[in-house]
């Protein structure tokens, strides 16, 4: 009885992965239909400097909505093109993308820019990404390109080579979701980062919870002995605000500050701050 009752359930499970498989390969299917069709969107949020509340720069987020399966968030799309091998396509589209809307912004703002692992990996990502930079007309010097820790855990030789050739064409780069993975503080001393994200998850609880708040002071006197600029991750309200601006923490991002917006929103935000900024 317990025997067929475990056949059951290897059916049950064998059907459930058959079910898992075959939405994965809808969506793959979605996502390439969607990439042809330069449908993956890119929406940007602010950046500020929390001595003084100004912007200084936009973080690039990937956005997609499909007709049939709805909004699906690029932490699920992003590691499945990765997975499915056409990161390279969806990541030169939305660069493309994100560098032409940033042309239209003021001069001083910077566009961050996410890089997935499986780039961190290839080493022609750097001259690839540089290439599309310099077809659009963006300066080197405005882009910013996040990586995270777990990105450069595999092949640190590859991803520290691309690191320094991007560095040497004039991009920052940012240690993003700093502190959720693991081994951070080699990734500090191996790499030549210019920015550390702390991640949203110390920034939530800092009002409620002491240790947070150490942990958060201890990561900015670490950034400012290694002249590392240290951004806040996930900000929502003005108390967080406060906290982080007594600890010298140098940068924020959050709701409190923007969500993320599309490229004529974020034209039209500008435009309300910034006296030579026309929405076209
Ligand atoms: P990330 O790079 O750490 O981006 C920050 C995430 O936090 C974004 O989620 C953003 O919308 C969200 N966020 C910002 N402020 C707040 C806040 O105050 N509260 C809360 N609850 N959330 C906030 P999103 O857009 O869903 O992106 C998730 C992740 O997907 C990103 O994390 C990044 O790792 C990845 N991703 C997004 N766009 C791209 C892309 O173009 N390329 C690559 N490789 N990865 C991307
Ligand atoms: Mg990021
Ligand atoms: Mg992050
Ligand atoms: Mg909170």
């Amino acid at each position: 009885r317990s025997k067929r009752r475990g056949r059951g359930q290897i059916t049950v499970y064998s059907q459930e992965i058959a079910q898992e498989m075959k939405r994965a390969t809808q969506l793959e299917q979605a996502l390439r239909n969607a990439i042809i069709a330069d449908e993956v969107d890119v929406h940007f949020q602010p950046i500020v400097d929390l001595r003084n509340d100004a912007v200084v720069g936009f973080e690039a987020l990937a956005r997609w909505c499909d007709a049939d399966l709805g909004y699906v968030s690029p932490s699920v799309f992003v590691p499945l093109a990765e997975e499915r091998g056409f990161i390279e396509a969806l990541a030169e589209a939305l660069l493309r993308k994100a560098a032409q809307a940033a042309l239209s912004w003021p001069r001083e703002l910077f566009l961050s820019f996410n890089l997935s692992s499986a780039q961190l990996m290839d080493p022609a990502t750097s001259t690839r990404l540089l290439a599309i930079v310099n077809q659009v007309g963006l300066d080197p010097h405005r882009l910013e390109l996040e990586i995270t820790e777990t990105a450069v855990m595999t092949d640190t030789g590859v991803a520290q080579k691309i690191v320094s050739e991007l560095r040497a064409a004039g991009v920052c780069v940012s240690l993003d979701d700093f502190g959720t993975g693991q081994s951070s503080l080699g990734r500090l001393r191996d790499f030549s980062f210019d920015k550390v994200k702390i991640d949203r998850a110390f920034v939530s609880r800092i009002s409620a919870d002491r240790a947070s708040e150490h942990i958060v002071k201890a990561i900015v006197s670490m950034c400012e002995g290694l002249e590392l600029e240290v951004v806040a991750e996930g900000i929502e309200d003005v108390s967080e605000a406060l906290i982080l601006k007594a600890l010298g923490c140098g940068m924020g991002q959050g709701y409190f500050y923007g969500k993320p917006a599309d490229a004529v929103t974020t034209m039209r935000y500008l435009s309300d701050r910034y006296r030579d900024v026309a929405v076209r």
